[in-house]
């Protein structure tokens, strides 16, 4: 059984979970925890950050964002670009009603396969988001904009600055913004296609500081690409890495297919449960690594790994999961669709020096229905002996699909974890493997996006014969 505290107990004792190893968060009689979260704390980290974004060369623009700031006194931590932006859904909420709203959520959708002991929220919710993007454009009048398109239109709302992304990516964000008339850089048109400069992409790892830039430009050539990253990170010096993506298409997809890197390696590396990852400009990697940290710890933590156990780590992405799990299982399997992401993944395994790992580039259900036999895999091997012990799965939003859930069944993990970006499609797959014989023992709601309506969802099924 899990040792998480169930609804309806008191407040946990601090103390009492001193030497966890990865410390139980409070809970509250609504099952829902904070890490010391507290209001009145958390409005003055906001207003600190939002000071340093604003510190130093102050515009116009900037100037008026602070007075907005300053005006909203009915609701202090309420977005100014909220209308016009949309992303947020939770605008205005405080953040405890925000976490009890997706518990509910969580509990109304899968509480009849599985009892949800709670949701996980974060001590600081704001500036979580290590991946920025703004997308560029220029007003009637000739101003150089960027921030978001407003909700489903192409229309660009400017933000200069957002209270759920990275301060220092929005920091970089502008500067971009202000350097481009020197530099003669258009704005690219989307109806007509002239112009150079589409959307920027900021990722930086919380744990290094090392940032990546990715200017997405509408054909390959920037003039004076050179002075331009000297002069950008001169201003940032943080800027570990430059690239630039061309995306010529009419698309609504902000990357495109080429990349050159115009300064660094071409990625970053950030730190995640102790292990490194290396992470390139397409390959996924969560958007939340405060919140993703405690996730995954409580994934292996519910897979009670002792060393003996083969894992399969399905929809692995960079490998994080698998990777994490390694040092606690006999050997480690990922598979994962995304190419790049299947580099990547390889890479982490030997910066971490960890050689009981193997990744796959295949459909997960596709390499499942052949695991058995295991003699068309990508690499040649033969992947014939060993069962399966424990199934990590962390599929898209879409949630997963028969071929891959019925081949699971067929192998009979002894238990499947099940990592959710999607309440309503774990919904369906629990059912499906409620009806061939798993059990969903215990889930838990993660927020891992605060202001927003997402929520992720940790479930632990067992194979129903073993429990009994
Ligand atoms: N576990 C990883 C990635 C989770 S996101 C992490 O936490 O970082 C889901 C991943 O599933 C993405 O990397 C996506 O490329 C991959 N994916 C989507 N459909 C897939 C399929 N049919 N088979 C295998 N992988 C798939």
């Amino acid at each position: 059984m899990s040792d998480i505290k169930k609804s309806g107990k008191k407040e946990q004792d601090r103390s009492k979970v001193k030497n966890n190893r990865s410390p139980q968060p409070d809970i509250n009689r609504k099952g829902i925890k904070r890490e010391n979260y507290n209001e009145h704390n958390q409005k003055r980290k906001l207003n600190n950050q939002s000071d340093k974004a604003n510190s130093g060369k102050v515009s116009r623009d900037k100037k008026t964002v602070m007075k907005k700031q300053q005006v909203d006194k009915s609701n202090e931590n309420k977005c100014i670009y909220a209308k016009k932006c949309g992303g947020c859904t939770y605008q205005g909420t405080p953040y405890s009603q925000q976490l009890e709203k997706k518990l509910t959520e969580v509990r109304r959708l899968i509480g009849r396969y599985c009892e949800v002991t709670g949701i996980v929220g974060m001590d600081n919710p704001y500036n979580y988001r290590n991946k920025v993007h703004a997308a560029f454009d220029m007003t009637r009048r000739g101003e150089i904009i960027s921030g978001v398109y407003q909700e489903g239109t192409h229309e660009v709302v400017p933000v200069e600055y957002c209270q759920i992304e990275d301060a220092k990516s929005d920091e970089i964000i502008n500067d971009i913004r202000g350097m481009l008339r020197s530099f003669k850089i258009k704005t690219y048109d989307e109806d007509t296609g002239y112009g150079l400069l589409r959307h920027v992409l900021v990722r930086r790892g919380f744990k290094t500081n090392e940032i990546m830039v990715v200017l997405i430009l509408g054909s390959p050539i920037l003039p004076s690409k050179n002075n331009f990253v000297k002069a950008l990170r001169q201003k940032h010096p943080e800027i570990s890495t430059v690239i630039i993506n061309v995306n010529d298409k009419k698309t609504s997809m902000v990357l495109g297919g080429k990349e050159s890197v115009i300064y660094g390696k071409g990625f970053i590396n950030d730190i995640l449960c102790g292990c490194t990852f290396k992470i390139s400009p397409k390959s996924f990697y969560q958007v939340n690594p405060v919140q993703t940290e405690k996730l995954y710890g409580r994934a292996i933590e519910l897979a009670g790994l002792t060393g003996k156990e083969r894992v399969l780590d399905a929809y692995c992405g960079i490998g994080t999961i698998g990777i994490i799990a390694s040092k606690k299982a006999a050997d480690v399997i990922g598979v994962e669709l995304n190419r790049a992401a299947v580099k990547d993944a390889i890479v982490n395994a030997k910066i971490n020096d960890i050689k009981n790992v193997r990744f796959y580039c295949e459909d997960a259900g596709e390499y499942m229905e052949k695991y058995p036999t295991g003699l068309m895999h990508a690499d040649g091997q033969n992947n014939a002996n060993g069962h399966i012990d424990v199934v990590f799965m962390d599929p898209p939003r879409a949630g997963s699909d028969e071929k891959f859930m019925s081949s699971v069944v067929k192998l009979s993990p002894k238990k499947v974890v099940y990592i959710s970006c999607n309440p309503e499609t774990l919904a369906r797959d629990l059912r499906y493997f409620k009806k061939h014989g798993y059990k969903a023992e215990v889930g838990e709601a993660y927020d891992m996006f605060p202001f927003t309506n997402h929520v992720e969802t940790v479930c632990l099924l067992s194979r129903q014969d073993v429990d009994s």
